[in-house]
């Protein structure tokens, strides 16, 4: 099969130096010279009226504006020296003129909604300056175009452009350092892949530039490896496409993930196939590995020079221990970068369809860990937790949930206030059971509910709307008492 190459050669002009002209002043030419804006010395605006954008832009001194019809004469002295023209009033005569007359004297035109009389067209794009993706699809999709934007807009990170100019910089330096073209293109690679990148993106210059020294030491045989990272990340309630672009962007570039059961296999997917993954969940014995082993193996492997990621369900830092990871590693020197994740009470509640809030019922929402003590009991608040007018998340309650309900009623609510328990909320198979403080835990027993769930607790359960899931396949069951 061949593909027939488009009528269209896509080249990057460069225009700083030169002039652009506007034929036209209301929205269609507010488009084009966000365009302009910036990218050319000089945006010239001939024009009948014109919108207020473009009187602002002509304010601040960056466009000229000329007033008047567009004649044929003018029109010819001032376009040789133009590196491009739009034309874009709603004259289609007053357009076809301008477009013989730039085609006359070569000069590149692009009238708006009639390629016909252009000799260029605009592409959909994406800019993180002065990194730039064009799209086009040589007119043949707008919307297609669009959705293509779309998908390479969740790709490039926001801050890109601050990494790419810090390269710009670094560009020199790194010649003199490494003369090897070869060499510098390997330690550029590995800077794209790793923590440096990370600080680039960030803005910390120092940071970016400290790691870069370390990867061309190590280019030059000075060093063994650069010093590794720990990535706290949040992986989310379990729908793989709550993640955020930064955790995606991190899983991407791993060379090893710690993970443990609450990491949802359909998340774990998304992490790099090469990058070595390390259960540090629940055993067969259904004995956790201790927390100090698992930071152990974080500090062992960061000082080995790996970008360790540390994944969480939820977020790393909502009952998930991340705060005393990050503790344990920075007193140990090791660098932590933390990326938040959808943590359990948002995403189950969005996903069983319960506001947290909602004005008419309850003004506050607090989340408490039902994790029993050893003597079985609970370490909460009580006279602070049932409360009308508030909604409490129970994270990590299945096993103590009779107790539970029974000191909420002895601490004053009734027996019938409302009660959600979602399991696996944002998940495939997430199922949602209601009930109230009196009947709920024989209900979760009779439906087998198992862990993971939450525990919604307050009068917003009333408030449940069968809400269509985000992602197909991702569907609530309707299963409630
Ligand atoms: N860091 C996590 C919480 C870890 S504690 C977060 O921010 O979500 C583990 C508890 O989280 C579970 O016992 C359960 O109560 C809750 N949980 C996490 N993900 C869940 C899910 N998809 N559905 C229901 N409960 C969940």
């Amino acid at each position: 099969m061949t593909t027939k190459p488009s009528s269209y050669l896509p080249i990057v002009l460069r225009t700083d130096q030169r002039d652009a002209l506007l034929v036209g002043g209301g929205q269609v030419a507010v488009q084009k010279m966000r365009l302009l804006k910036g990218r050319c010395r000089m945006i010239h605006i001939w024009a009948e009226t014109l919108h207020p954008e473009l009187a602002a832009l002509v304010e601040q001194g960056q466009a000229a504006f000329r007033q008047g019809r567009v004649e044929e004469d003018a029109l010819q002295a001032v376009l040789p020296d133009m590196a491009l023209v739009f034309a874009a009033t709603d004259d289609e005569a007053v357009n076809e003129m301008v477009a013989r007359q730039a085609h006359a004297l070569r000069v590149p035109v692009c009238v708006v909604d009639a390629p016909a009389l252009s000799s260029f067209i605009t592409p959909a794009l994406v800019d993180r300056s002065p990194v730039q993706v064009a799209i086009t699809t040589g007119g043949a999709s707008p919307v297609l175009a669009r959705r293509v934007r779309q998908m390479v807009e969740a790709m490039l990170p926001a801050r890109m452009g601050e990494a790419a100019r810090f390269m710009r910089k670094q560009r020199g330096w790194l010649k003199d350092r490494l003369p090897g073209m070869k060499q510098r293109q390997r330690v550029w690679e590995s800077f794209v892949d790793g923590p440096a990148y990370e600080a680039a993106l960030a803005g910390e210059e120092d940071r970016a530039r400290e790691q870069l020294e370390q990867l061309v030491a190590v280019a030059e045989g000075e060093a063994d490896r650069p010093q590794g990272e720990v990535w706290l990340v949040g992986a989310g309630p379990g729908n793989p496409d709550w993640l955020t672009l930064a955790a995606l962007r991190l899983m991407q570039n791993a060379d090893s993930v710690l993970y443990d059961n609450l990491v949802a296999p359909d998340v774990l997917d998304r992490v790099r196939r090469d990058a070595e993954r390390v259960y540090v969940g629940k055993k067969r014995s259904h004995h956790t590995l201790p927390q100090s082993d698992i930071e152990a193996e974080m500090l062992r492997r960061a000082r080995r020079g790996e970008r360790v990621l540390r994944l969480k369900g939820g977020d790393p830092f909502v009952f998930g221990r991340g705060g005393e990871e990050m503790e344990t590693l920075l007193a140990a020197n090791v660098p932590v970068r933390v990326v938040p994740g959808i943590t359990a009470a948002n995403g189950c509640a969005a996903a069983a369809g319960i506001p947290l809030t909602h004005r008419d019922c309850a003004q506050s929402c607090v989340v408490v860990t039902g994790h029993a003590r050893a003597d079985g009991t609970l370490n909460l608040h009580w006279p602070s937790l049932a409360r009308r007018g508030q909604t409490v998340v129970i994270y990590m309650g299945l096993s103590s949930m009779a107790e539970l309900c029974r000191q909420m009623q002895d601490h004053g609510l009734p027996e019938s206030w409302p009660v959600a328990v979602v399991h696996r909320g944002s998940c495939a198979d997430q199922r949602c059971v209601t009930g109230t403080l009196g009947t709920i835990a024989e209900d979760v027993r009779r439906q087998r509910l198992q862990s993971p769930v939450l525990i919604i607790v307050g009068e917003v359960v009333h408030h449940r709307g069968e809400v269509v899931q985000a992602v197909p396949g991702y569907s609530t069951s309707k299963e409630s008492a």
